[in-house]
């Protein structure tokens, strides 16, 4: 009797402890963010900072996109790692100084983010930079063996412990499909990065081809994966201008990346928009009502070794304005079209503010 009583005000004991403590345990705090929660900080290399601050946004730039470790590895392909960061420091100082407050760097580990020279150009400049996680197209062996979850953990390793052993941590997660649409590591890949986004709350912006329609299939695996649109960027969005594709996907909460605009640059043969049709696609989507779905920005770079060398060269002969197209040919061109200053604030100050401090 006295035994029983005792084993039942233990199980007593045990369920009640197990009620009292499972709201605290299980889900942690930070898998259960609601809209209603004030805005989350937003990660920059050199720490956290409210979201007011982001200021001017390029949500889609890179200082580089190599290969992973290449920078430390085989710095002499961009001159050496101090000329190089001189380089960079002089391009963002310049940038400081015609408007642009924050860059988001979407170059994952696979394709050479180092993140203590993003740190270290920061700094340097006065331009904040938010890192990234994620994957882009090619995995490495490594990368391919794993299991989504496995994906999912590292993803989420880098957004709640920090980037290679330091402790920034990165504001968003980049994924990627191309032409050849989703193919089986991709998707991997895209079903981590809603995973990671889900238990997290740090949004997702990829790398698509728009001309196939492609933002689409990558709309159809985040949604099974049961992530909000409005916590994604489609990036690239501008290669095509087929209006119901993009209002499609923009009225379904998707923000669309224009973020291609010196591409606009290529010679008509290249079979791409110009940079005046891409603003004009703008245009258009403020006017069907999507101001808030639309990110700007130059997908351009300081330095690359994914192409043969001089490639930067012809790239930067081309677009001699490199990553200040926006501001200097977009932005401009925009105005001309009768898109208001509140306008162009909304989608180069709102619209990132709210995207990078979802909660
Ligand atoms: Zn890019």
């Amino acid at each position: 009797m006295r035994q029983s009583s005792t084993r039942r005000e233990f199980l007593t004991q045990l369920g009640v402890g197990a009620i009292a403590l499972t709201p605290n345990v299980w889900p942690p705090r930070s898998y259960e963010r609601r809209a209603t929660e004030a805005p989350r900080p937003v990660q920059t290399v050199l720490g956290p900072i409210d979201p007011a601050k982001l200021g001017f946004t390029l949500p889609h730039d890179h200082i580089f996109a190599g290969s992973a470790g290449i920078l430390e590895t085989w710095p002499a392909l961009v001159g050496g790692r101090a000329a190089f960061r001189d380089r960079v420091v002089g391009k963002l100082t310049t940038m400081k100084a015609e408007g642009v407050d924050t860059i988001v760097d979407v170059t994952p580990s696979d394709i050479g983010r180092d993140i203590r020279f993003l740190e270290d150009v920061s700094r340097r400049s006065g331009v904040q930079i938010v890192a990234c996680t994620g994957h882009w197209l090619n995995p490495s062996l490594t990368m391919a063996a794993r299991t989504v979850d496995e994906l999912a953990d590292f993803f989420r390793l880098e957004i709640e412990h920090g980037i290679d052993g330091t402790d920034v941590k990165p504001g968003v997660i980049k994924v990627a499909t191309d032409r050849e649409g989703v193919t089986p590591f991709l998707e991997k890949a895209l079903r981590a990065a809603a995973r990671a986004s889900k238990a997290t709350g740090t949004s997702v912006t990829t790398h698509t081809y728009a001309v196939g329609r492609i933002g689409e299939k990558q709309a159809e695996i985040f949604e099974a994966e049961g992530l909000s649109p409005t916590s994604v960027c489609l990036g690239h969005s501008d290669e095509t201008t087929d209006m119901d594709y993009l209002t499609g996907l923009a009225r379904r909460g998707y923000t669309l990346g224009i973020d291609h605009n010196p591409q606009g640059l290529r010679p008509p043969a290249a079979g791409l928009p110009s940079w005046q049709q891409r603003a004009t696609t703008v245009k258009q989507m403020i006017d069907a009502g999507f101001t808030d779905k639309l990110f700007l920005s130059n997908d351009w770079y300081f330095g690359v070794t994914i192409a043969g060398t001089g490639a930067m060269d012809v790239m930067d002969k081309l677009n001699p304005d490199g990553m200040l197209f926006v501001t200097r040919k977009t932005i401009p061109y925009l105005k001309q079209l009768g898109v208001t200053d509140a306008q162009i604030r909304a989608i180069t100050v709102d619209n990132p503010r709210r995207f990078f401090s979802r909660a």
